[in-house]
Parts: C-alpha cells; structure tokens; sequence
C-alpha cells in the first residue's frame, strides 16, 4: 500500500531531508586520498546526531554502520573501514536520517582525487539519469515512466543498470511501497499522485548489470569487478513538479 503525506508531513520530511543532505556535503568535504569510510561514518553519523536525528542504515535489518560506502566495483551497501581511499577510487555513500519519525535517503557517487575519464562519465550519466527519471516524476505518468527513463538513459550512454537492487516508497519506513526499479517499460504501475514519497537512486555499471555479494553479508559488487556508481534522492510528487526533499534548500 503506498501511503501519500500530507502537507504537515512533507514539512516534516524536508527537514529530514536537509539533515541527509548536510551528512552528504560534510563527508564530501573530507573525501580525499589517505582518508578512510569509517572515518567518513563517523562525520555523517556525528552531524546527524548533532542535528536530533537518527542514523537510519545503522541496526536496520543488521547493517553495522551510519552509511554505506562502496568503493570502485561495490555497488550499494559497503561497509566503512579502515582501509584509505586512494587516488583515482570512486566512493558511492548513501546515507538515511530519521528526523521526528520520518526518513531522508541519498546516495552520490565521489571521485577521490584526480579519477580517470571513464570513471568520470559513468558518475555523470548516473546523476544525469536520476534527473531524466525526474522528468516523469509527476501528474500524469505512472511509476514506470520514471524507471523506463532512467534505463534508456543509461543504456544509450553504453552502461547498465542494476536490476536486482531498486528504489522505493519512503517515510515513516525507510522502505515503503511501491518499489522503483530503474528498468522496465514505460506505462505501467501506479499512477504518479501528490503526497507520493520515493526514493529514485539509480545503481548503473560500467560493464555488467550482474552482481554479487560479498562475504560479509551485504556488500553488493559488480560481477565483472568493473566500476559501479549510485545516485539516490527523496523526492515528493506534488501538483506541480517534483520537489528533492534530500537538499540543504
Ligand atoms: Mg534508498
């Protein structure tokens, strides 16, 4: 069942959205070679405290940490440590925060120093198609316009997208219905309505849409081990166009 908020909640949402945010662009700030993803863990989970929210990904079904960090060939759901990033890595970190019984999710994909120009197009094209699925985040398309858009923007660039990992309805759960796939014809699924709350976080890779998962349970990497990028916002359907709730504003 997909539960629409209403206005008082969407306010409610925005704020932990901004909190998802701000996580993000402290521990981008810091991002550079010799620095490690349990040192970035702990700024994210710092700021979210600081800010009287809640680090959503940590005890969630298990999961150890305040966020996922998945380092070249992992996809989503690394596990910080204490290994440094080195030049030329790229780092995918999602984040979640609760805020008042409310969830934000975001995900970017960030370059460690200078990264090579193939690294570089495929955190480009994965941004770009979140922004493509927005196009059809709205009155009169259904869920499936957004994903079709976001597959048929990647493929054309030459990448794939995940499909055994998707996005979702989000809220008071951070996993809500209905799931958002990033793949699949156009038309189908529920209609867009105002109130709706998604997280649309495309998952594209270099070569191979397969992956696998690592010993440790969660880690998700690419099966050909080539490169993987994420980029994820809560976003609300409204009358008009959509709004990024997971921003600083
Ligand atoms: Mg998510």
């Amino acid at each position: 069942m997909i539960i629409l908020k209403s206005k008082k909640e969407l306010e409610i949402m925005r704020e932990a959205g901004k909190i998802t945010a701000g996580a993000l662009r402290v521990v981008e700030e810091h991002i550079e070679p010799g620095v490690t993803t349990a040192y970035l863990n702990r700024l994210a989970e710092e700021y979210i405290m600081k800010h009287d929210a809640a680090p959503a990904f940590k005890g969630y079904n298990g999961f150890p940490y305040s966020i996922c960090a998945s380092v070249n060939a992992q996809v989503v759901h690394g596990f910080p440590n204490d290994i440094p990033l080195q030049e030329g890595d790229i780092v995918s970190i999602d984040i979640g925060a609760f805020y008042k019984g409310y969830c934000g999710d975001a995900a970017r994909t960030f370059p460690v120093g200078d990264i090579s120009e193939e690294a570089a197009a495929l955190i480009r094209a994965t941004e770009e198609a979140f922004y493509e699925g927005l196009k059809y985040a709205r009155l009169g398309y259904r869920l499936s316009d957004i994903s079709h858009a976001i597959q048929s923007y990647v493929e054309a660039r030459g990448f794939s997208v995940v499909k055994s990992f998707v996005g979702h309805g989000i809220g008071q759960q951070m996993h809500e219905d209905p799931q958002v796939p990033n793949y699949g014809p156009p038309g189908m699924g529920p209609r867009l309505r105002p109130g709706m709350t998604l997280a649309v976080e495309p998952m594209v890779n270099q070569g191979t849409d397969q992956v696998e998962i690592m010993e440790d349970g969660w880690t998700v990497l690419t099966k050909d081990r080539l490169l993987s990028a994420h980029y994820e916002n809560t976003i609300a359907i409204t009358e008009e166009d959509p709004e990024i709730l997971t921003v600083e504003g």
